[in-house]
């Protein structure tokens, strides 16, 4: 099946025609003839589909997580990585989502990469929730933690998520320095990403010193110059999630509950801190860890907990926050594309208009500016060579 999206101005690039053969670039320039013909004339940019690097699946609601990766591909969101599972339980194990995840590889759903459960400090933060269930390996020592990392590999999961904090009432044991280079060093040996949530300043040396690649988030204190460049010599890329600080919280639907805390359980109740103050600090860190030639992808933090219901979107506020960080308007669309893609370690697959790549393809009738707008209301979406939006 061939495919022809003829007058593509493509983004950053120029008008091209390009040519999809069952589901596959297969060629960019000038074609006369194909299967499908769409005329991309009147699409001002036309773009890789969007990579959200930082999200979480939820268990146990099979046809949630169904409905949400299709409004992330209906939006232009073609790609999403699950950073543990949001909710886990131990009645609902990581292979459980891994089948369904089968069962979903179509067109009209984004492609989704999981880390499975966290692998977590016994007893730590994202080990038990505030009402003491499960949502981690709880990792004693570092043996734990590597087969964990190996069992989670095993059974399917892309890469590996990890912590290191005091959890939400600040009283949890933070992984320890040797733990999270095992976990690293573990994680590199198979060949796949890792990362670890970070949200204090203080942690950011521990890491460094494990070798983490990846972090998920930016510190929401004050980080020093001194270390923000020391991130940056090691080639660290962050996930800042910048929109998930100070995100209005959609109103609870009629009798839910507030989903457990990542406290552990009897935890004190968090220190609230403003938000507004701590994303105006996290966002200077990110400028100036971006000054110091630091990597960042785009990633939300977007929990799809029933009772949290942040929206399956485009994340149009964390593209601004970016370039409130100092990115010009291309970087942040690198960010969001091939810069996330590398992340996941799937930029041989997706994250730009190359030859040899997945067609996740993307349009917008108006212009893309700092206000991010145009990507709110994606008109156009190929997803995996299929056309699921617009014509
Ligand atoms: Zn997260």
């Amino acid at each position: 099946m061939k495919i022809l999206l003829k007058n593509a101005n493509i983004y950053g690039g120029q008008t091209e025609d390009i040519l999809i053969e069952d589901g596959i670039i297969a060629g960019i320039g000038s074609f006369e003839s194909a299967d499908e013909i769409h005329d991309m004339s009147g699409y001002v940019s036309v773009l890789p589909g969007v990579i959200d690097a930082h999200m979480h699946i939820v268990t146990g609601d099979i046809e949630y997580n169904d409905r949400a990766l299709r409004a992330w591909a209906q939006a232009g969101v073609t790609t999403v990585r699950d950073l543990g599972m949001g909710n886990d339980r131990n009645d609902h194990p990581t292979q459980e989502f891994l089948a369904y995840r089968d069962t979903i590889e179509v067109p009209e759903c984004a492609h989704c990469l999981t880390a499975g459960r966290f692998v977590a400090q016994w007893q730590g933060l994202n080990h038990v929730m505030s009402d003491g269930a499960e949502t981690g390996y709880g990792c004693k020592t570092p043996e734990d933690a590597v087969s964990a990392v190996n069992e989670l590999i095993d059974i399917g999961c892309e890469g590996i998520k990890t912590s290191i904090g005091r959890g939400m009432g600040g009283g949890q044991i933070p992984m320890e320095t040797e733990k999270l280079k095992a976990i690293a060093d573990a994680a590199k040996a198979r060949g796949v990403w890792v990362t670890c949530h970070i949200l204090d300043a203080e942690f950011v040396p521990a890491l460094l010193e494990a070798g983490m690649p990846e972090f998920a988030h930016m510190p929401t204190d004050h980080v020093s110059d001194e270390l923000l460049q020391a991130m940056a010599s090691a080639g660290v890329t962050c996930t800042p999630t910048l929109m998930s600080i100070n995100a209005p919280r959609p109103p609870l639907p009629k009798g839910a509950k507030l989903p457990p805390m990542p406290g552990g359980p009897g935890g004190p109740p968090p220190m609230m801190k403003d938000p507004q103050e701590q994303e105006d600090i996290c966002v200077d860190n990110v400028r100036r860890f971006v000054e110091f030639g630091g990597t960042v992808a785009v990633g939300t933090d977007t929990m799809r907990m029933e009772s949290q219901p942040h929206v399956a979107c485009m994340p149009v506020r964390e593209l601004q926050l970016l370039h409130k960080a100092g990115l010009s308007v291309p970087q942040v669309i690198d960010a969001a594309t091939i810069t996330a893609a590398k992340l996941c370690k799937v930029d041989d697959q997706v994250g730009s208009i190359t030859i040899g790549k997945q067609a996740n393809i993307i349009a917008v009738k108006s212009e893309i500016d700092e206000t991010f707008e145009a990507l709110s209301h994606v008109e156009f979406v190929m997803n995996r060579g299929t056309v699921i939006k617009g014509e």
